[in-house]
């Protein structure tokens, strides 16, 4: 099995295991979204135009996966959704930080960043945390 194969039976897995039809434009969508950083629906757009997959197309797959908990929706401070897959084993919980680039937009996933149980318990007594954002200049624009 050749690469492309791999990733596309990847692709379709996941789909259906959150219980929605793996059809080609949703397959497309969610590899695109793979191993990048969080898109806007424009930017998953212009990736999936030349396979000839329309905007309204894209924006009805990225909201179906996300009430399919497959993506997770984030608003990073600039009034646009930025889509990401879910993943790791904690599913419905699995959060992480979100560095943007004050100068070019650029968003970064912090993966590898955790809130300690007591951080996150002192962030409760706020309310809701719905997204950790931290800002700053990225290498390119220091
Ligand atoms: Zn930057
Ligand atoms: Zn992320």
């Amino acid at each position: 099995m050749n690469q492309e194969t791999t990733d596309r039976s990847w692709a379709r897995q996941m789909i259906q295991a959150s219980g929605l039809r793996a059809t080609t434009a949703r397959v497309a969508t969610l590899l695109a979204l793979r191993n990048s950083t969080p898109l806007t629906h424009a930017e998953v757009s212009t990736r999936l135009a030349e396979d000839g997959i329309d905007k309204a197309t894209v924006f009805r797959n990225l909201n179906d996966m996300v009430s399919a908990n497959l993506l997770r929706r984030s608003e990073l401070g600039d009034h646009m959704w930025r889509f990401e897959i879910i993943a790791g084993e904690d599913q419905a919980h699995a959060t992480h930080p979100h560095f943007v680039c004050v100068d070019c937009g650029t968003v970064s996933c912090m993966d590898e960043i955790e809130l300690t149980k007591k951080s996150k318990t002192a962030s409760s007594d706020y309310g809701q945390v719905t997204e950790i954002l931290l800002r700053g200049h990225c290498h390119d624009c220091v």
